[in-house]
């Protein structure tokens, strides 16, 4: 097949394992026979260096016309003064919203081996597969705020608000990602308090009454969720949630298997192109060292080929390739035990490279 893929390597590490995720798709290349044109732009702090803007009109046009996406991570403390002209993430709130990027795939399974590398109690981590279904262009993030004056001071707010059709095409998305899988859904709200968490409930439930009668369907609230996730989170399969419930309890999910490291995720519209990217950050703290973990980043490739470009068999080889150079026990700084050996990132992506090979 041919495909044109944008990168977009960012900030911090970004470069350092895109590159990784870069030498990954060649070798697919190679391996089934494809074609990929590939062209690397700026966004983030660096396109702001270059441009002024952390979104360039080039490089949201290449990402517009592109079949898929491959992001690193943006920002850094460089770009953090909070009285800038614009910042890194203003570029990532964008290019979702240009796209719609409206759903947000973020799967979070611990792998037996690293167990211990989990901040939690093994017999609480181990098995744990769970598959966050987060709305992304909607609720808080991109609802009406403001600022004004006040008697003690100023006072701010910013609405939480979701529409019948945002909220049933994202419903529509976990649902048949649970479909796949062991077919369990929970929605996540606070519609004992959120007038907007009780529309997203009703709404949710039609869909799922009317749909996918197959599910095992239930509901909770987000508080009891934060919870539930450190103290039970093997008794969950697909979970689907607003964009700011989603970005919190994502972000607590990523600590069940212990590193950043090791975690994709996808955003994906209805048509077009999907974006891909690791979950961590930039790392500014690691950066130009060599010694991230790129494996996030080598599972976000996969993820692109299986969900933008439709070439399933390569997914699975990829993410059998890592786990395969886990199993061989070949560690990162972020998920080396005390006293094992950490290679170097580009070393891990050889590795995996070599798996590949079969
Ligand atoms: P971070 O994820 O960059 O780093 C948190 C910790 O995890 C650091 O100690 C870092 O060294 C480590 N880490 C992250 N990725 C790693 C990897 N691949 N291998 C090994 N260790 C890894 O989060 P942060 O420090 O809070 O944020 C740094 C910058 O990244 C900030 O400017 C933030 O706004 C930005 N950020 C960007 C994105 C994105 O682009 N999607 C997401 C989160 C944070």
């Amino acid at each position: 097949m041919k495909a044109s893929i944008v990168l977009l390597p960012g900030d911090g590490i970004g470069p350092e394992i895109i590159s990784q995720g870069q030498r990954i798709l060649k070798r697919v290349e190679e391996i089934g026979g494809h074609q990929f044109e590939i062209a690397s732009h700026a966004m983030g702090g660096c396109a702001i260096d270059e441009f002024g803007d952390p979104l360039p009109e080039i490089t949201l046009n290449a990402c517009k016309e592109s079949d898929a996406i491959l992001l690193g991570a943006v920002g850094g403390p460089k770009w953090d003064d909070p009285n800038a002209k614009t910042r890194p993430e203003v570029g990532l709130l964008k290019i979702r919203k240009e796209l719609n990027l409206f759903a947000n795939l973020r799967p979070i399974k611990t792998h037996p081996c690293l167990i211990d590398a989990s901040p939690l109690k093994k017999d609480i981590v181990e098995g744990v597969d769970i598959l966050f279904v987060r709305e992304l262009t909607g609720g808080i993030y991109f609802g009406p705020s403001r600022r004004g004056p006040h008697e003690s001071g100023e006072e701010a707010g910013n609405d939480m608000v979701y529409n019948t059709g945002e909220i049933e095409r994202v419903v529509h998305i976990a649902a048949k990602a649970a479909q796949t899988r062991s077919k369990k859904l929970t929605s996540v709200d606070k519609a004992n308090v959120l007038e907007v968490s009780r529309l997203w409930r009703s709404v949710s439930e039609k869909v799922v009454k009317e749909n996918y009668s197959d599910l095992d369907y239930d509901v909770v609230l987000v508080d009891a969720m934060a919870m539930h996730l450190i103290s039970r989170p093997r008794d969950f399969d697909v979970v689907v949630t607003g964009n700011l419930f989603g970005d919190i309890l994502t972000d607590e999910g990523s600590m069940l298997p212990g590193s950043l490291g090791l975690l994709p995720s996808a955003s994906m519209g209805e048509s077009g192109p999907g974006l891909f990217e690791p979950i961590h950050g930039s790392a500014p703290d690691i950066a130009g060292k060599g010694i991230a973990n790129p494996l996030a980043t080598i599972l976000a490739t996969a993820m692109m080929l299986r969900h933008s470009l439709n070439l399933n068999e390569e997914a699975d080889l990829i993410e059998k390739a890592v786990d395969s150079v886990i199993n061989e026990g070949h560690r990162t700084a972020d998920i080396a035990a005390k006293g094992e050996t950490s290679i170097s990132t580009e070393e891990m992506a050889t590795h995996v490279l070599n798996a590949l090979k079969g």
